[in-house]
């Protein structure tokens, strides 16, 4: 295993990191009252910046700014959207590596990953640009002469959005691409560990002539914003992605005041590993998806169900692939995996290991600290995991795997359906039946069979039971942004 670089990273003590300011009525400035809250780097717990904090002040102009832009643009041409869509997608492009290194100082993720970030945002705001122009309505043949029927599409209205730390540009991005195609303005709340580049995707589509008010970003007492925008008359409509505690009292909140609502919440992902796949594909396969981004990541794999048949060969080359990955600063050249964001997660991943432990699991890789600075989680692989652990139950949102054993394909779709979540799924397996039962039973909202996540744009991304509800890719998405309108008439 490999030790943490944090504290001998040159690269990160060199790259600057900006104090970043809300973006409100089409200005960038501080708080009503000047406050800030400090931003720190994962990989050394050191403060790199602060981050203004938003007063109810700040909000009321942020809403005044988002109902005159909502005027302003849902008047706007669809096709000059995508424009100006476009634009903002080039100039996050032409941006990227300055904006991949803000994501890494302040999140953690390799740089290599921190890119990926970058350029796949700006794919998400290209191919909203181009759906965007496709909005259509229908007429619907009348019962009687002289009557028309038309169904028009129309966006809802000024949107709240709230965005968590772990992927802090695309959380942002789909929300914004999906309303801004739409013609919806929308306020954005992101997370104040991660501001400075949710901050400049913000600035792309400024930089692209975005109108003042279509576009607000504010930081702060996400509790304290969240209960003034999502009642406010101004907001038709709320979309969140974080925990399921939080979201059920957002969507509850919504609920009350009748506001339409996108709910991205987490998961506990299972990988059901057939004893008919090729194992050492699914190894590597697992290994790259389960570390990518430390294991923050809502659709990450994590309850590893294995065929008993191929549990020994899978683990072994699970571990050895593990124990393969570099850990270190995100800004260190070579590092597959970086810290996590924060130390709630390093504590979550301490106290995980120790419950699996003492109910008789084995430490098959990592299971520690690493080093005593920064947030360093060595990627970690338990076997023999028992079912009642809490790794087994609560989402684990880290460098973690748990490896249980399974006889009947039946009897693996069980205990992956145990869960209230229903967010993400994985099989490996080269039968045409394990597919078909696996397709037709698994109860989450997007399943992935022989390959690691693919969220594209296109596609539908989103979850079934406690995971939320609402879709964040594919023409679903922009369903999500838009009332619909049956008008019909009669001639006289
Ligand atoms: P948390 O539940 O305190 O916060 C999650 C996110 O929600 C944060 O971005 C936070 O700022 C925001 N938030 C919290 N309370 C809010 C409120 N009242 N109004 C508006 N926003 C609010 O947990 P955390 O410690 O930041 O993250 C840990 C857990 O959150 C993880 O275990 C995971 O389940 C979940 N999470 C999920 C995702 C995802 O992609 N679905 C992302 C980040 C975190």
């Amino acid at each position: 295993m490999n030790t943490t670089t944090a504290e001998r990273s040159p690269a990160a003590a060199t790259l600057s990191y900006p104090n970043v300011q809300l973006h409100i009525a089409g200005q960038w400035r501080d708080g009503a009252e000047g406050q800030s809250l400090a931003v720190l780097n994962p990989a050394s717990g050191v403060e790199i910046g602060r981050v203004a904090v938003a007063q109810r002040r700040d909000l009321d102009e942020a809403l005044a700014a988002a109902a005159s832009g909502f005027e302003v643009w849902r008047r706007t041409a669809a096709v000059e959207r995508s424009r100006l869509m476009r634009e903002a997608a080039r100039l996050m492009r032409e941006r990227a590596d300055d904006t991949a290194r803000l994501l890494t100082l302040e999140q953690g993720k390799p740089l290599a990953e921190a890119k990926v970030e970058v350029m796949f945002a700006a794919d998400v705001i290209e191919w909203f640009a181009e759906e965007g122009r496709r909005v259509y309505g229908r007429i619907i043949a009348p019962r009687a002469p002289g009557a028309s029927q038309h169904v028009y599409k129309e966006p809802v209205g000024p949107v709240a959005a709230f965005t968590p730390w772990n992927f802090p540009i695309n959380q942002v991005v789909r929300k914004m691409s999906a309303a801004l195609a739409t013609g919806c303005s929308i306020i954005v709340k992101a997370a104040e560990e991660t501001p400075a580049s949710p901050a400049a995707l913000v600035k792309a589509f400024v930089d692209a002539g975005l109108p003042p008010g279509v576009v607000g970003l504010v930081y702060g007492n996400p509790a304290e914003i969240s209960e003034y925008l999502i009642p406010h008359p101004v907001i038709r409509k709320i979309t969140f992605t974080g925990s399921t505690p939080v979201g059920k009292q957002l969507a509850a909140m919504a609920g009350l005041h009748m506001k339409r609502a996108t709910m991205e919440l987490g998961g506990h992902a299972p990988v059901i590993v057939a004893e008919d796949c090729d194992v050492a594909q699914a190894a590597k396969i697992a290994v790259g998806a389960k570390f990518r981004n430390a294991g923050q990541v809502c659709i990450s794999p994590t309850r590893f169900l294995v065929a008993n048949k191929v549990r020994e060969a899978f683990v072994d080359a699970m571990v050895a692939a593990t124990k393969g990955l570099k850990v270190g600063a995100g800004t260190e050249a070579g590092t597959t995996m970086g810290p996590l964001a924060n130390p709630r997660r390093l504590a979550a991943m301490q106290r995980l290991t120790a419950d699996a432990v003492q109910r008789g699991a084995t430490v098959a890789a990592g299971g520690e600290r690493l080093g005593d600075a920064g947030n360093f989680f060595a990627p970690t692989v338990l076997t023999n995991v028992s079912g009642d652990s809490l790794v087994f139950n609560e989402e684990p949102f880290g460098p973690m795997a748990a490896v249980r054993g399974f006889d009947t394909i039946e009897e693996a779709i069980q205990e992956a359906n145990r869960l209230p979540f229903g967010l993400a799924g994985y099989a490996f397996t080269n039968s045409m039946r394990n597919v078909r039962l696996l397709t037709e039973n698994l109860q989450v909202g997007m399943l992935w069979i022989n390959q690691p996540a693919a969220a594209w744009p296109e596609m539908p991304f989103g979850g079934v039971k406690d995971s939320g509800y609402g879709s964040e890719g594919g023409p679903e998405a922009l369903e999500a942004y838009l009332n619909t309108k049956s008008v019909a008439t009669l001639s006289l």
